[in-house]
């Protein structure tokens, strides 16, 4: 198990945030009650947009922002032999 430089625990699994870039529209019209009502029209996300924060379970620091640094994190720390 790897050790988070944050707070120095061990961590075998990192907590993953992806951040969206999305639009939803909706359509705005009075209801029945004269108050003001919504419908869904559609929803568009742009996957090129996407933003992750692979983070530390144990103290939620961000520790990377790429999946290589992740893997490599993960990876290194799986190899190392306790002294
Ligand atoms: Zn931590």
């Amino acid at each position: 198990m790897g050790k988070c430089p944050k707070c120095g625990k061990e961590v075998n699994e990192l907590e993953v945030h992806r951040h969206h870039r999305q639009v939803e529209v909706w359509r705005a019209f009075l209801n029945g009650d004269g108050e003001i009502d919504y419908d869904c029209i559609k929803t568009e996300s742009w996957d090129e947009w996407t933003e992750e924060k692979y983070i530390c379970p144990a103290c939620g620091a961000i520790l990377f922002e790429t999946k290589e640094e992740a893997e490599d994190f993960l990876k290194s720390k799986a190899k190392q032999t306790p002294r």
